[in-house]
């Protein structure tokens, strides 16, 4: 039988863990997400947040910048924010628009603030595998996913199709320091099949639904679907980098065929429900993480 990975049940405990800590501190953990723009999925992305935020107990502000900011501004800003004692954590939504350059934004946080990860000093710690760091929120939580599971990485080939900044690059980093054998597939992967058959564990984050399909897959394999897409109910449509919520007449699915792929391996984790729950509630870990070590 098929194991489902579900990520509620995970994100519920870390939640009431987070919520019984944070319960005992004065003052409580500060959060600022900073946002460029008006993106839709983004909003609710940082919806989601500010909800698990006011679930466990931490202040989480909202900064909303017009999309026309310049560089020099929003750098400004982080370094007001990096600099006031009473905030804990700073995350910058992605995208930001194309014009501004992204990895001068996101190294402006100061890496004891960086609670996402995702700046070159928390990166260079997971690229060392040195403690200290943060490790990227996604990629966290499908670590989080399998430890609860009871899912062992040592000495497993772990396949990634994937090999984003954001999720894919991060994520195999992280498996390569548990002792997995990894490869990362991409776009221009030749025959991406005979790859991902081969995977113990397999991970997806790609963006297109139902890339991957029963060809796809063994029966012994563990498989994580890092995707998120909307699909339209009624034509379906595909879209990509959508919230986890299901607006009317739309559907979430990742990039899993679920219903062939979930017949045949040995356990998946499903969109929704699966890794997006981990990935904000990781994103609080890191966040309880910041304010002790500030403290
Ligand atoms: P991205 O667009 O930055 O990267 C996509 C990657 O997929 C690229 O490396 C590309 O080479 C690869 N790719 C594209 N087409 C491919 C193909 N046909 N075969 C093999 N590889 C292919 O995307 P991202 O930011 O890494 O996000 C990937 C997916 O994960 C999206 O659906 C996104 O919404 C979702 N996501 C989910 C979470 C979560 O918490 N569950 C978090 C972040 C991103």
């Amino acid at each position: 039988m098929t194991k489902l990975l579900d990520g509620k049940i995970v994100r519920d405990k870390i939640a009431e863990k987070l919520r019984s800590q944070i319960s005992r501190l004065k003052p409580k953990p500060r959060l600022v997400i900073i946002q460029v723009g008006d993106l839709a999925e983004s909003n609710t992305y940082i919806r989601q947040k500010i909800l698990f935020g006011e679930k466990i107990g931490v202040i989480v502000n909202h900064l909303k910048f017009d999309e026309k900011i310049n560089q020099e501004n929003l750098i400004t800003q982080i370094s007001k924010l990096n600099t006031d004692s009473t905030v804990s954590g700073i995350i910058v939504q992605m995208p930001i628009p194309a014009r501004l350059d992204k990895d001068e934004i996101i190294d402006a946080i100061d890496p004891k603030k960086d609670v996402d990860g995702l700046t070159s000093t928390n990166l260079k710690l997971l690229w060392e595998n040195r403690s200290g760091g943060f490790i990227p929120a996604t990629t966290k939580g499908i670590l989080e996913l399998l430890d609860f599971y009871k899912i062992p990485a040592s000495g497993k080939k772990v396949i990634i199709v994937g090999r984003s900044f954001l999720v894919g690059k991060p994520t195999a980093l992280a498996f390569l320091n548990r002792d997995a054998t990894v490869t990362i597939c991409h776009r221009e992967t030749k025959n991406l099949k005979l790859e991902t058959r081969n995977a113990d564990i397999l991970i997806v984050a790609v963006g297109k639904p139902n890339l991957i399909t029963k060809d796809y897959v063994n029966k012994n394999q563990i498989v994580i679907d890092v995707g998120i897409n909307v699909i339209d109910n009624t034509k379906q449509e595909t879209g990509n980098k959508k919230p986890e919520t299901e607006p009317v007449n739309r559907k979430i699915v990742g990039d899993v065929d679920f219903d062939s792929v979930s017949k045949i391996v040995k356990a998946i984790s499903p969109v929704p429900g699966g890794v997006g729950p981990l990935t904000v509630a990781s994103l609080f870990e890191n966040l309880l993480e910041a304010f002790q070590n500030q403290s």
